[in-house]
């Protein structure tokens, strides 16, 4: 009899997870504790895969040879802990893919910038013609692309809980952008726990690979002294220092590889603001590990698009900029939200605060921000912090509400930035219902 390979969670993930099993010959089933959407119910019964919905019938699930289990569902659930307690194998679904394509693997992952440096990689791949694929938290998952779409190279954004159950895996460029607290609920709320995670990424790398990371994090310079990685590394910062191979100088971005010196005019970035410096630089020092030409990198780096409810630019209206930065959920993205900004602001943050500390942003705030609207179901925390801080305040409950008032508190040459600081579940479906209903708002001035 075919070995048993039991998925759970049929979103974008498992449904591909699943076909791929099936391609391979095993016995596959696949079993959701929610509601399974239209569409992957409709791939698995078109691959004839039996699934379930709104339950986990434990004794199927427990004959498993392998599981491969979506990110989403913690470790903790009883079902889960039983498996671990069974010695049942569980995987991720990047992680079970990887065994059935030997493609190159440039494999991104940090607290923030992961969606932002995964496209701007993959926009510069594509455009310089490589046989190129995008996987991950983002486009179509790894294992659909392996069995109906292969390519040659993949760039796939990599959350810690992907990590999780990543064991051979191997990234031939893995990139870590930064290391911040996020997510500590799944992990016990011990930081190392996260950080031990993230530095997954790492695993099985040789002399041969290449581990690019932002060398001025703390927590990153701590770990990379402390494992001390086979892996070629490039280090990246804003300035040089020894051993830093991508850097700025003289408004110059530079980046030192075997294979030359890259140099690109920094005004010349399609993304603005530091931080976008730091995906640029690792995306570039990707691209030129992957031997692109100088031109196209920097072409690429020049006109990327940028993504969406990222530092979004919405539109100017009577000379003010609205930015939609719906993503910025935690403190760290809006502090570099914030510092990029070269105007006066009309700040709209608030929703739900997953245990913020509003000093992070406090200093940029006094210096940039004239006017606060506080979106949330619940604004006391933000008044209780900021009030008599800043010299304008309003609360609002709906989106249309925040920009009509935002709209009146702008003057000519201000940005209105939505940033929020928070998740966005008390007033919106996720951050992009947020940050679309922004930008609708928006045009509808
Ligand atoms: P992720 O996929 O890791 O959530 P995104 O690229 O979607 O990252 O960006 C999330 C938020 O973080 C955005 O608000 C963005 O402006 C901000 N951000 C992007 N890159 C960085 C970075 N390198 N450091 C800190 N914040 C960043």
């Amino acid at each position: 009899m075919n070995e048993k390979v039991i998925i759970l969670g049929a979103g974008e993930s498992g449904a591909g997870a699943a076909v791929l099993a099936k391609k391979e010959g095993f016995d596959v089933f696949v079993s959701d504790l929610a509601a399974i959407s239209a569409k992957y119910k409709t791939v698995l019964d078109n691959h004839g895969i039996s699934w379930e919905e709104g339950k986990h019938t434990k004794e199927k699930i427990l004959q498993a040879g392998l599981v491969i289990k979506s990110p989403g569902i913690p470790d903790q659930v009883p079902v889960i802990r039983k498996l671990i307690a069974r010695d049942i194998p569980i995987l991720s679904e990047i992680e079970f893919a990887g065994r059935y394509t030997d493609a190159t693997m440039i494999c991104i992952t940090g607290s923030n910038g992961k969606t932002t440096t995964t496209m701007l990689t993959y926009h510069i791949l594509k455009e310089a013609g490589l046989d190129v694929g995008l996987a991950g938290n983002v486009g179509n998952s790894l294992a659909l692309q392996v069995v109906k779409d292969p390519h040659k190279v993949y760039v796939i954004e990599l959350s810690s809980f992907q990590l999780d159950n990543m064991y051979d895996f191997k990234a031939d460029i893995a990139i870590l952008l930064n290391i911040t607290p996020d997510h500590l609920d799944r992990y016990n709320y011990e930081m190392q726990k996260y950080v031990d995670a993230k530095f997954r990424i790492l695993q099985n790398q040789t002399e041969k690979d290449t581990f690019i990371f932002w060398n001025d994090d703390p927590i990153i310079a701590h770990e990379v002294a402390k494992r001390n990685p086979k892996a070629t590394l490039y280090p990246f910062a804003l300035e040089k220092k020894p051993g830093v191979k991508g850097y700025v100088k003289d408004k110059q971005i530079i980046i030192e590889t075997e294979k030359g010196t890259f140099t690109m005019d920094q005004d010349l970035l399609a993304l603005t603001g530091t931080h976008n410096t730091y995906n640029s630089l690792a995306s570039g020092i990707a691209a030129k590990v992957m031997d692109i030409q100088d031109e196209n990198i920097r072409e690429s780096l020049s006109d990327f698009a940028g993504v969406e409810h990222r530092l979004e630019i919405v539109a100017r209206v009577r000379g003010v900029d609205y930015v939609n930065d719906s993503k910025a959920t935690n403190m760290n993205s809006c502090w570099y939200a914030l510092q990029s900004m070269n105007t006066r602001v009309v700040l709209i943050l608030g929703g739900t605060d997953k245990g913020n500390d509003y000093t992070e942003i406090e200093e940029l705030v006094k210096a940039k921000v004239h006017a606060l609207i506080f979106l949330g179901a619940d604004n006391s925390k933000l008044h209780a912090f900021f009030d008599g801080k800043v010299p304008q305040i309003e609360d609002a409950s709906s989106m249309e509400e925040a920009v009509k008032k935002a709209y009146k508190l702008a003057a000519k040459g201000d940005t209105v930035l939505l940033s929020p600081c928070c998740a966005s579940f008390d007033l919106f479906k996720n951050y992009e219902d947020r940050g679309n209903q922004f930008k609708e708002c928006v045009r509808n001035l």
